[in-house]
């Protein structure tokens, strides 16, 4: 299209060419025809001159007519050429066109008699013509003869045409020739700038030469035309040079367009990839390619807004203590799991499922298809592979559990917000309950009891801690191996007493207290209780451990509070060892190992409470300066009939050893128990078979 342009566009340029070459060849043809018509006046000036001149002997001539002698003849010729430039002979015509001397200077040519006779008779005496001899060429002038007769006569003068010539070739132009052709005879070349050596007489030019001709003009009183013929080559070659040169304009344009369109496209493309990549961002998690918590929020939408058939359920999985997993093998190795999960999810759901990375270690997934029957079964084969799911990075004894939370997408789930509330609900239930389950959303009343409970609890709480109805129990640890060493030592538990009477276990409080942030107050106020009690008592010389809240060892003030309260009640740091649990030491690794550190400066001790319980106990037990560990009672009190456990409890206790530290068995509840533990080297027990909680300490109420 753009070549098309130029190539119109210098098509149209030597258009303009051509019609600037028109008015050259005019102003060319102007000047020649001027030239010749002054020359042509001139000539019949200097004619009539030399006639008035030489009158006399032209009419002697004339008079003498047939007798007139060559001599005579030839003297008044002399006498013409001598006056008159080029002239080359001299004739007396009378009004018929016949020659009055033709016995000297012979007969005309036929067709010059026949002009001749006809300009005379059509009284165009003026007209002049180029006469065509056999040898030479010569233009004739005719004037009226100056005599004293009374006859009509002529004299005839024919001229050299050189003149005539010059003036062509003076103002022909490069790529021009000029022709003076005749007007009366087509085709008829007088004289041409062409090529001088064809003969003169051959010159006729077909109708398809004329019209060739770029220009002619008619020379008004005479026969002639002038008329120009361009170089057909100079044609072709203007065209020829405009194609070239639209073509190299084309080929640069073309080349810069290129080059421009190139370089558009690659900030197009730069642009698009950004586009893309903030598109991406927007849609997708950046870890594990899934679907982002917006975008499940989308297919959420849809699948309730579409939701005729009254199918499709929403999966929210929380992997269990992942926290512990980046904190042992360190955030990379976490990242890694959580992106092969991704991968394994994505191969072991439906093709229709959509899974998303809500959060860190939380991810959702949404089956459109699956109906409200199977929620249950398949929400537990979801927990069941990602149990069985391990990566490299990890050891092999290592499990990694989920809680998993589900919702049916029935019509009381009227928005996407709504249906995700309730997973993550489901999902904090699944985990309250023990972690490694599946907990179904109950739109009726049950979560709603639950979260009731807790207001309940926490209240009941608040109310208690004011009013100092907690009350202390304790629980022997009891020596395995060598029953008489040292101080007896309890473990001190904290009970809630209602208004009735009746005593609460910590199951019932501590989960909300640590839920609605009343666990580090309650904590306080078991460790001032505790110091007050051994204080009160000199008798007694116990020793006592108290269990600590993972939010209680992240509390920054603790250390100060724990130390006052030594101060004030004079209590000695060596009697008292703090329970912490794995899971909360582990999450507040850093203000934990200051709190342990700077305790057991002072003399504490610390235990490592419920071992095992978690995902990577003895991985981060080396992380953590602790004295005792504490083996969870899930895996003793069946220790006598569980192999696998026994061998559990049994690697335990060599990897306690190996780093100098003692142990303790939770939950002994028969002699049968007991003894298998004191066989397997455990340095302390503890359990309802040893010793069953005791009321030990109540604080004066206020009221
Ligand atoms: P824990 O620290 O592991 O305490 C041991 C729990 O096991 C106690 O339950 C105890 O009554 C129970 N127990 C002892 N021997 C046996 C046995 O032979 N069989 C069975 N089945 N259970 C036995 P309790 O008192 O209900 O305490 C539950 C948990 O509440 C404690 O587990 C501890 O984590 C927490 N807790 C108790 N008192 C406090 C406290 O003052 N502060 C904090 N932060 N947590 C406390
Ligand atoms: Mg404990
Ligand atoms: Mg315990």
């Amino acid at each position: 299209m753009f070549l098309a342009l130029l190539l119109w566009q210098s098509i149209s340029s030597s258009q303009l060419h051509k019609s600037y070459q028109q008015s050259l060849m005019k102003a060319v043809t102007e000047n020649i025809r001027n030239d010749y018509q002054r020359y042509f006046n001139e000539l019949r000036l200097e004619i009539d001159a030399f006639q008035q001149k030489y009158r006399l002997e032209i009419s002697q001539l004339n008079s003498s007519a047939d007798k007139a002698s060559e001599k005579d003849y030839m003297a008044v010729l002399q006498l013409l050429t001598s006056s008159i430039k080029y002239t080359r002979l001299f004739a007396i015509i009378d009004e018929n066109g016949d020659g009055v001397l033709k016995h000297i200077t012979g007969d005309f040519l036929p067709s010059c008699e026949k002009e001749i006779a006809s300009t005379i008779s059509e009284q165009k005496q003026e007209h002049l013509f180029l006469h065509h001899s056999k040898s030479s060429v010569h233009f004739d002038l005719l004037q009226p003869l100056i005599s004293n007769n009374e006859t009509k006569q002529f004299f005839f003068v024919a001229f050299n045409p050189d003149v005539l010539q010059e003036l062509l070739i003076k103002y022909q132009l490069p790529h021009q020739q000029l022709f003076l052709m005749r007007t009366d005879k087509i085709g008829k070349i007088e004289l041409t700038t062409e090529n001088t050596e064809k003969s003169y007489q051959k010159m006729i030019m077909s109708a398809d030469e004329i019209d060739d001709f770029s220009y002619s003009t008619e020379i008004s009183g005479t026969k002639w035309q002038l008329a120009i013929r361009l170089d057909e080559k100079y044609n072709t070659e203007i065209f020829i040079q405009g194609i070239v040169k639209a073509f190299l304009i084309w080929l640069v344009l073309t080349f810069f367009i290129y080059a421009f369109y190139r370089l558009e496209k690659k900030r197009l493309k730069k642009h698009d990839v950004l586009r893309q990549a903030l598109a991406y961002k927007d849609n997708y998690d950046s870890l594990t390619g899934l679907d982002n918590r917006s975008s499940f929020h989308k297919h959420l939408l849809q699948s309730i807004s579409q939701n005729l058939a009254h199918r499709g359920v929403a999966f929210h999985i929380d992997i269990d203590q992942f926290q512990v997993i980046n904190n042992t093998y360190g955030y990379a190795t976490g990242d890694k799991y959580l992106s092969q999960l991704s991968i394994a999810l994505k191969e072991f759901l439906p093709l229709n499922a959509v899974i998303s990375r809500l959060a860190n270690d939380e991810f959702a997934i949404l089956l459109p298809e699956l109906s409200y029957d199977e929620t249950k079964s398949f929400a537990h084969k979801i927990r069941k592979f990602i149990s069985q799911m391990h990566i490299s990075q990890l050891p092999q004894d290592i499990t990694i559990t989920a809680s998993v939370g589900a919702v049916v997408l029935d019509d009381k789930l009227l928005n996407s917000e709504q249906v995700l509330a309730s997973l993550a609900q489901a999902v904090s239930l699944a985990k309250q309950k023990g972690r490694n389950r599946v907990q179904l959303y109950q739109s009726d009343d049950k979560l709603l009891i639950q979260h009731a409970q807790e207001m309940a609890s926490i209240h009941d709480l608040a109310v208690a801690l004011e009013n100092n109805q907690l009350v202390l129990y304790r629980q022997e640890i009891r020596a395995l191996q060598n029953q008489d060493e040292g101080n007896q030592h309890f473990e001190v538990l904290v009970r809630m007493k209602m208004a009735d009477g009746e005593l609460k276990a910590p199951g019932y409080f501590i989960p909300a207290a640590e839920k609605y942030g009343l666990i580090k107050q309650l904590d306080r106020w078991v460790i001032a209780a505790t110091f007050k009690a051994i204080s009160e008592n000199e008798a007694d010389t116990n020793d006592y451990s108290i269990n600590l809240s993972g939010l209680t060892l992240a509390d920054r003030d603790i250390y100060d509070y724990v130390e006052l309260m030594f101060k004030k009640y004079q209590i000695s740091p060596k009697r008292i060892c703090f329970e912490i649990t794995e899971t909360y030491a582990i999450t507040h690794l850093k203000s934990a190992l200051h709190f342990i550190n700077e305790m057991k400066k002072l003399g504490c001790f610390f235990s490592l409470d419920d071992f095992g319980s978690g995902l990577s106990s003895f991985s981060y037990l080396q992380k953590l300066p602790v004295d005792i560990i504490k083996i969870d009672g899930t895996f003793i009190h069946d220790i006598h009939q569980n192999k696998v456990n026994r061998i559990f409890v049994e690697n335990i206790q060599r990897t306690a050893v190996a780093m100098g530290k003692r142990t303790v068995a939770e939950f002994i509840e028969s002699e049968e128990i007991a003894n298998i533990l004191i066989d397997i080297g455990i340095t302390y027990g503890q359990g309802y078979y040893l010793h069953k909680p005791e009321f030990w300490y109540q604080l004066n109420q206020r009221k």
